[in-house]
């Protein structure tokens, strides 16, 4: 894609209002534009890093044996009022109709799921059943000011299983979990599992899936030695005294973000839509519940909140916009100028069209009247993973530099490729 033609370009400075990493660097670079507190468009770079994001969710999701489905951001208030968490649940969005009917703005989908499910599941054998969608969500939060880390509107991937036994449950959550952690590391992110509270879906416990950063809005005692990891909400002991699970080390305290959560629902929701299937015995039985979340476009803050420098953003190359950012430099020669055409045509066939659908994986700063220094300024803030130039000093080789390395070197294309292979 041609810089010059991309809509949303880089600002000159972060919006006023913006006070966490992920607000100032994703606007200022042109990922995204607040339209107000917790609502946000998603530009076209923007864009790019969440479909990215979100099959990486997408891979893990299917390797789990989970189908996609896509249910509606507006339900009826009738399903909510059946569970109770149209009284309960204070964020739920609220919607009111000339027709005198009242809706709801999905938060969380077991409304819409759990009667799905009910016509579907007659016998053991339909047993275990998984379905999952990546849509928007939405919260009705007092306050919003974590750019994109905690938004009124979001995009979510939730998952939800149905099992005929709390064994068949606990078997799944563990496989659930490897996979929740393999995607994490692809995302470039270390994710700690807590248990926690299951807050208003349910008496049990839930698992939450924590990165640390200061951004985050939750406390987390940990053990650097093993797994042990708590919400301070909870958690039994205190910082400072040695870890309850191996003993060796002091707990430390830190500041985490939940990138992800899983929910034991037990039979609530059969029960509250009356799902029911035969059981091995002959018998009719609720299956148990469980619900599964990774918050897409939350998790696309905590990756800049993690990956930054006083640059600008450093995006692991599983997610980023571009694998490649092509520099134009000396562009009003026109011999130069059909270099770097060259350079461009030849990174997208040769090498680069090997890229997801095809699709073109260099950004190309192809803009005349810019000086060197804003578009090398640019690069950096746009924190495309590889960086290359052709210009006059350049002659036939081509100057590379990984977005988080110092030097820079002359290569030809071919070694280029062969580096990046
Ligand atoms: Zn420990």
């Amino acid at each position: 894609m041609r810089y010059s033609k991309l809509f949303g370009k880089t600002l000159n400075e972060a919006p006023k209002d913006a006070t966490t990493i992920n607000h100032k660097l994703l606007s200022q670079a042109g990922f995204v534009e607040q339209l107000m507190a917790g609502v946000y468009t998603y530009l076209p770079l923007g864009l790019r890093v969440l479909r990215n994001i979100e099959q990486i969710v997408r891979d893990g999701m299917n390797e789990l044996g989970a189908n996609e489905i896509l249910m509606p951001v507006l339900h009826p208030s009738a399903n909510w009022k059946q569970t109770q968490g149209w009284e309960n649940i204070d964020v739920l969005f609220k919607v009111s109709s000339r027709t005198d009917k009242d809706y709801a703005l999905g938060q969380s989908e077991e409304e819409v799921v759990t009667p799905l499910a009910k016509s579907r599941i007659q016998t053991y054998k339909d047993l275990p059943m998984a379905a999952y969608q990546i849509h928007w969500k939405y919260r009705d939060e007092l306050r919003s000011k974590s750019g994109i880390l905690r938004g009124i509107e979001f995009l979510m991937k939730d998952l939800y299983s149905f099992h005929e036994s709390q064994e068949d449950f606990d078997q799944y959550y563990q496989k659930a979990k490897e996979i929740y952690l393999k995607i994490f590391t692809k995302l470039g992110l270390t994710a700690k599992v807590t248990e926690a509270s299951g807050g208003s879906f349910t008496q049990k416990i839930s698992y939450e899936f924590m990165v640390l950063t200061d951004a985050g809005e939750d406390d987390i005692l940990y053990c650097d030695d093993c797994d042990f990891c708590v919400n301070v909400e909870i958690a039994k002991a205190k910082e400072g005294e040695s870890c309850p699970s191996c003993k060796k080390t002091q707990l430390k305290k830190a500041r985490a973000s939940e990138a992800g959560n899983v929910f034991d629902l037990g039979q609530k929701y059969s029960k509250d839509f009356d799902v029911t299937f035969t059981a091995k015995d002959g018998t009719r039985q609720h299956p148990i519940m469980g619900c599964y979340g990774i918050g897409v476009s939350r998790v696309m803050g905590i990756i800049v909140e993690k990956h930054f420098d006083d640059k600008g953003i450093i995006w692991p190359e599983s997610v980023a916009p571009f694998k490649m950012h092509l520099v134009g430099l000396d562009l009003q020669d026109e011999n130069i100028k059909n270099r770097a055409e060259e350079v461009y045509k030849m990174l997208n066939t040769k090498y680069l069209h090997s890229g997801r659908h095809g699709e073109i994986q260099v950004l190309f700063d192809d803009r005349i009247e810019k000086r060197a220094g804003e578009k090398f300024a640019d690069a950096d803030l746009i924190g495309i993973p590889h960086r290359i130039i052709v210009s006059k000093k350049t002659g036939d080789k081509i100057e590379y530099k990984g977005r988080a390395e110092k030097e820079s070197k002359l290569l030809t294309i071919d070694e280029l490729i062969k580096q990046l292979q």
